[in-house]
């Protein structure tokens, strides 16, 4: 299976892992997911209903949010299709709305306190703290749920 990077427009041979993970996302229905580029170690977004270049992204504040969803530590974008979302690569869950995705990451908060330490409120509206300033074990932790 040859993929196009996004980044460096350079063609490769998906691994077995990701080859696998294009088709249990295909079959899940999945519409969004992350993939590593081998040669510039960029991620970049790929639809893999359609296989098509990755859809017309734009960068916003809330990019690289981390994922509410349990046990899950992918990394959310903002990826403007017909009808515009946010998306986590790793476990292809959606969000339509801001608002949607703002309160998932609310409940994960409730239910998991510690995941706070990942996200700064201004207001209403969540920012990623740097990857840096994350707890160490984070992925670990979140795995564990
Ligand atoms: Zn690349
Ligand atoms: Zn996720």
């Amino acid at each position: 299976m040859n993929i196009t990077c996004d980044h460096c427009k350079g063609t490769f041979m998906a691994s077995g892992e990701q080859t696998s993970f294009i088709l249990d996302s295909q079959k899940k229905g999945m519409r969004f997911i992350m993939l590593e580029c081998p040669s510039c170690y960029s991620g970049f977004s790929l639809n893999p209903q359609t296989m098509g270049q990755s859809l017309p992204q734009k960068t916003t504040d809330e990019d690289h949010l981390r994922c509410p969803v349990s046990s899950c530590y992918g990394l959310i974008s903002y990826v403007e299709d017909e009808k515009p979302f946010w998306g986590c690569g790793e476990c292809g869950t959606v969000w339509f709305t801001q608002t949607d995705l703002f309160e998932a990451i609310e409940h994960s908060i409730e239910k998991y306190p510690y995941r706070a330490k990942v996200y700064t409120k201004k207001g209403n509206i969540f920012f990623p703290v740097p990857l840096e300033n994350e707890p160490n074990n984070y992925e670990e932790t979140v795995a564990k749920e």
